[in-house]
């Protein structure tokens, strides 16, 4: 197969082989180079929150750019207002809250990162507050900042020595409570860890993480990245929870598919960054940024929130209903849905699925991830219940013979 002699030549080995070649999507749907037909329950993992090629995420690319695309942070442009605006009015900032823009999920949090180390110095510019708080197995990007925030000691051992001052901790919060300190500077979480395997924190943990952190004067800077814009049924993971936080990241799909990330910090976290602390050329170009604000109206308009909800839980039953012996149950909210087996079968379960036409991921090894787009309804839900079964059932077959 060539496309794959292609991979193998001219792509840097930095994940492993490519499990399909897609040509062309549309809704819910993906389709290979020899025209079969594929059901995207991932949808580029958590990224396509409309579907491929919904007509409004066309409509807003193809006017932007007939419009004008990119000036430069030198200048400022209508889209990036809009959506600044936008961003604050759906996390519940207030007046008293700003927007940094980024292209991606990594470079929001090297800004929160940032944010942290701002916030960790006094008025004379001495560091008081050096420590900053990471989840153990918690995933916050690859770059050499973020990842010193990822918590996953193989990510992190060959690009050694990591930016210093994080630690990880358990995600209990027994271990919070031992952990902080006045010299913590923030304290990042996500609401629920997606990348490793979509784990749930225990009940009641954000409260008591916003209320360790005031305590002791450190920033709750919360990780969005895969739970925000719409996914878990509210706009962001943390609302939730009830709390307020002093940062939020959030990237994957606040841009439908198109390459956007985004910082929004809440009260007094929104004076630390000074003219000539950060910058990025491409953060907030107008095409963007347009893309996102035409995605996040349309999610407000369709009323996806509640779709995320209701279609969660109607999967969550379908997982239910098919009874797989391989099946102990499901973690996550709304859309985003860990399903977890009895044994490390997850990557075959995900290719048996395939195999079918239907696009999941291994999230770990034992839990296969669900993150379709949030406008499905009963026809791809129905669909993707019937090839699930078949999935689990050819997996089950080959691990317990009869
Ligand atoms: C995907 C993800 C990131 C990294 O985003 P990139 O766009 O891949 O850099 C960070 N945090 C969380 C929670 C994520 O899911």
């Amino acid at each position: 197969m060539t496309w794959r002699e292609d991979v193998e030549r001219d792509l840097i080995r930095n994940v492993g082989p490519r499990m399909e070649l897609f040509v062309r999507g549309e809704g819910a749907y993906l389709w290979d180079g020899d025209g079969r037909r594929y059901l995207d329950f991932l949808a580029g993992i958590a990224v396509n929150s409309l579907g491929h090629a919904h007509p409004v995420f066309v409509e807003a690319i193809s006017r932007q750019a007939a419009t004008l695309s990119h000036v430069s942070n030198y200048f400022a442009t209508p889209p990036q207002l809009e959506l600044a605006a936008t961003l604050k009015r759906l996390a519940g900032t207030g007046d008293h809250g700003r927007v940094y823009f980024a292209n991606s999920g990594a470079e929001a949090n090297e800004a929160a990162f940032k944010l942290a180390r701002l916030h960790g110095l006094e008025s004379g510019g001495a560091v008081v507050r050096p420590r900053i708080l990471a989840l153990s197995g918690a995933f916050h990007g690859r770059t050499m900042g973020t990842l010193a925030l990822t918590g996953k000691p193989a990510m992190q051992e060959p690009f050694a020595p990591m930016t210093p001052g994080v630690e990880h901790i358990d995600s209990t919060v027994e271990a919070l409570e031992a952990a902080m300190d006045d010299r913590v500077a923030a304290f990042f979480v996500e609401p629920i860890k997606g990348e490793a395997g979509v784990i749930d924190l225990p009940d009641g943990y954000l409260q008591a993480a916003r209320e360790l952190t005031s305590r002791h004067g450190a920033l709750l800077v919360v990780d969005e990245i895969q739970t925000g814009a719409g996914r878990t049924g509210d706009w962001f993971g943390f609302q939730h929870a009830g709390i307020v936080p002093d940062a939020i990241t959030v990237a994957k799909g606040i841009g439908g598919g198109f390459p956007i990330g985004a910082l929004v910090t809440f009260g007094d976290a929104s004076d630390l960054f000074y003219p000539g602390t950060h910058g990025s050329t491409f953060g907030g170009n107008a095409l963007g940024a347009a893309v996102a604000v035409a995605v996040l109206g349309e999610i407000e308009r369709a009323g996806l929130l509640e779709n995320a909800s209701e279609r969660g839980q109607q999967i969550r039953e379908a997982v239910a209903t098919i009874g797989s012996p391989l099946v102990t149950g499901c973690t996550g909210r709304g859309l985003l849905i860990g399903v977890r087996l009895t044994a490390p079968l997850a990557g075959k379960v995900v290719a048996a699925a395939q195999e079918r036409g239907l696009i999941v991921n291994a999230a770990n090894d034992a839990t296969v991830r669900i993150a379709p787009p949030l406008n499905i309804g009963d026809v791809e839900i129905d669909e993707f219940a019937r090839l699930f079964a078949d999935a689990l059932a050819s997996v089950s077959s080959l691990e317990v013979p009869a």
